[in-house]
């Protein structure tokens, strides 16, 4: 995936800072309206309402509640940047899950949606707190490892491979085994774009896959 392929998925690709400007603008709008000021109030909370209501649907995916694509771009953009001017460490990790096209043909979509929102929780868990956790696609999600190198992105995502390895999934009473495979870019130096940054994350999950799946690759 080129910059352009990425800047043409988006369409309105608002960071959370241009968001927050967009709703002190709604409010200062309001503020000037021709209404009576005991309604202007009400008008203010519920516009704020829907606003935030909005918000919160174009940065999240309705399936898993994790943060979604859009959100993810306009994220890897401004941790790349900033990790490359303040030189640190940056980790960013691509998660597939493995076979799960086969998982939807044998057991049905619903039971495909499960496991999707079992995983989501899994990789929630997995991570810290300062972490930035997407569903990029599918059954495809993205981990921001801020000030993470690769040697210390490799352990958080060891555990969650393991966690997903042993998690009890079960629908309709049939056990399902399910695994991930994980593709790491790590190598900053040797990369001029945050989309040629997260690119080489993919080729490291190709590679990944490749090798027998289930296990997590660093692209180096
Ligand atoms: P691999 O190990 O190579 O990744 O194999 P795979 O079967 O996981 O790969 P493939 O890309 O062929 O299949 C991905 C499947 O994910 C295909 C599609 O049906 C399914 N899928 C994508 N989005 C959703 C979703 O939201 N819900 C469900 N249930 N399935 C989805
Ligand atoms: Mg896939
Ligand atoms: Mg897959």
């Amino acid at each position: 995936m080129g910059e352009s392929s990425n800047i043409e998925n988006t369409g309105f690709n608002f960071s959370e800072e241009m968001l927050d400007e967009i709703q002190k603008n709604i409010q200062s709008i309001i503020e000037g309206f021709d209404v009576p000021d005991a309604n202007k109030t009400d008008v203010i909370r519920k516009i704020n309402f829907m606003y935030k209501q909005t918000r919160h649907l174009s940065l999240t995916d309705g399936l898993t509640g994790l943060y979604n694509r859009r959100h993810f771009e306009a994220n890897l953009e401004r941790e790349f940047l900033r990790a490359k001017r303040y030189k640190n460490a940056l980790s960013i990790a691509m998660i597939d899950v493995d076979f799960f096209k086969k998982v939807n043909d044998t057991y049905g979509h619903a039971c495909g949606d499960y496991v999707l929102k079992e995983i989501a929780f899994l990789i929630n868990e997995a991570f810290r707190k300062t972490d930035m956790v997407f569903r990029y696609g599918g059954e495809e999600f993205v981990v921001i490892l801020t000030e993470t190198d690769s040697d210390n992105a490799v352990v958080p995502l060891e555990r969650l491979r393991k966690a997903v390895e042993s998690n009890k999934f079960k629908y309709n009473n049939q056990n399902l085994n399910i695994t991930i495979s994980i593709g790491v870019s790590s190598n900053l130096e040797n990369t001029n774009s945050p989309w040629e940054f997260f690119e080489l994350a993919d080729k490291a999950l190709y590679e990944a896959k490749e090798n027998g799946r289930n296990q997590v690759r660093i692209y180096r």
